[in-house]
């Protein structure tokens, strides 16, 4: 009975939110994603031999910003995207932090986070491909919502990893093999807890547990991957700098052969670092927390956050990272701009800012750039 409804649930919210995605599978060459793996297709700009990754921070949801996304019964937030959309869509894989769960109505922001479906919808609208949900949020709407967010990315194809259902899909599905441009890409994420909520069988979240993680890397290294990324959630919310055990969860992660990490949660930029660099493979890269990438945090440097590019090349089997590069993105809330929603801005962007957001945003900019000066290593703007 339980699967009947689920299954016509299925049905009726495909209807509802597969239109407006055909749209924004269109967007990157029509890609026609599985739910289990992104799979190459014929992209008429694809080139065989190189790839770009682009990773942005975490995607919040408060109050304020279901209100100013309502429209009547229906909700919209392609407003909040529309200026970043152009570098989301230059790349040809773009991965965000999802934390919020789909839990249905009644809405909710702070502090158990219940956003509409439209939510996920404009973010894939957006141009994002892949999602993290192992974020501290993933149980605000308890198993419900757990299972409804993950119901809900399945039916619009959008590959997730994070949060599973049961031991059944986590082991077919995780790590998140991506296939693209002919490179495999193993994707890790992970959470350092749930905000005090506990997980109900037989759903799973991925916690920080060093004894898991190993098995999945090693799970992940025999996938033939071109490449090991780590996407932790972790740290300390609003400290600028990292705490001892993240770093040393850093250095653990590396040593266990993860490429590249770069980790999100506390709602601040952190610093971030291009590592072993050697002419044949680029280096790895660490970015311990990208900060806000949409919300409505106004506290100094937790209005804004950054989104990071990697470019790779394939040559003779070997992958190189050939550039790398962080991008200030500023989010403008209507009580400063006048507009109707929020939009995250790229810093760069004048001209769509009033002269409020103006002296909010230099104020971000200045302490992420002095922040930035003060501690990455061989790691600057895109
Ligand atoms: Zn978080």
């Amino acid at each position: 009975m339980i699967k009947t409804m689920k299954k016509i649930m299925l049905m009726l919210l495909s209807v509802v939110m597969i239109v407006p995605c055909l749209s924004c599978a269109q967007q990157k060459g029509g890609e026609n994603k599985s739910s289990e793996t992104v799979s190459e297709e014929s992209d008429a700009d694809a080139q065989p031999d190189s790839l770009s990754i682009l990773v942005a921070g975490d995607l919040m949801q408060h109050s304020p910003q279901i209100n100013a996304a309502r429209s009547g019964n229906t909700y919209d937030y392609k407003e909040c995207f529309k200026l970043v959309k152009p570098e989301i869509n230059d790349v040809d894989l773009a991965i965000a932090n999802f934390e919020v769960t789909l839990g249905g109505p009644p809405y909710k922001g702070y502090p158990c986070f219940s956003a509409p479906d439209e939510y996920l919808r404009d973010i894939l609208d957006a141009g994002f491909d892949v999602l993290t949900t192992g974020n501290n949020h993933c149980l605000d709407s308890h198993q419900k919502g757990l299972e409804r967010t993950i119901m809900m990315m399945d039916s619009l194809q959008v590959p997730h990893l994070g949060t599973y259902k049961d031991s059944a899909e986590r082991e077919r599905t995780y790590p998140l093999l991506v296939e693209k441009n002919g490179f495999r890409l193993v994707l890790l994420n992970f959470t350092y807890a749930t905000n005090g909520l506990r997980v109900k069988e037989p759903n799973i979240v991925n916690y920080i547990d060093t004894l898991q993680i190993t098995q999945d890397i090693v799970k992940a290294k025999s996938m033939n991957p071109d490449m090991i990324i780590a996407l932790p959630h972790w740290g300390i919310e609003y400290a600028m700098t990292p705490a001892k055990p993240d770093k040393e969860l850093a250095d653990w992660l590396f040593s266990q052969g993860v490429d590249h990490i770069i980790g999100g949660h506390p709602h601040v930029l952190q610093p971030m670092e291009l590592r072993n660099a050697t002419a044949e493979n680029g280096g790895n890269v660490l970015v311990y927390s990208l900060g806000n990438y949409l919300s409505n945090q106004y506290k100094d440097n937790t209005v804004g956050g950054g989104m990071v590019r990697l470019d790779f090349v394939k040559e003779g089997g070997k992958t190189k990272l050939v550039k790398c590069g962080y991008m200030l993105t500023y989010c403008s809330r209507p009580q400063n701009s006048g507009k109707r929603n929020y939009r995250i801005v790229p810093v760069e962007m004048d001209e769509e800012l009033s002269q409020q957001d103006k002296n909010i945003r230099n104020k971000f900019v200045n302490t992420a750039t002095q922040l930035f000066e003060k501690y990455n290593v061989n790691f600057g703007r895109y």
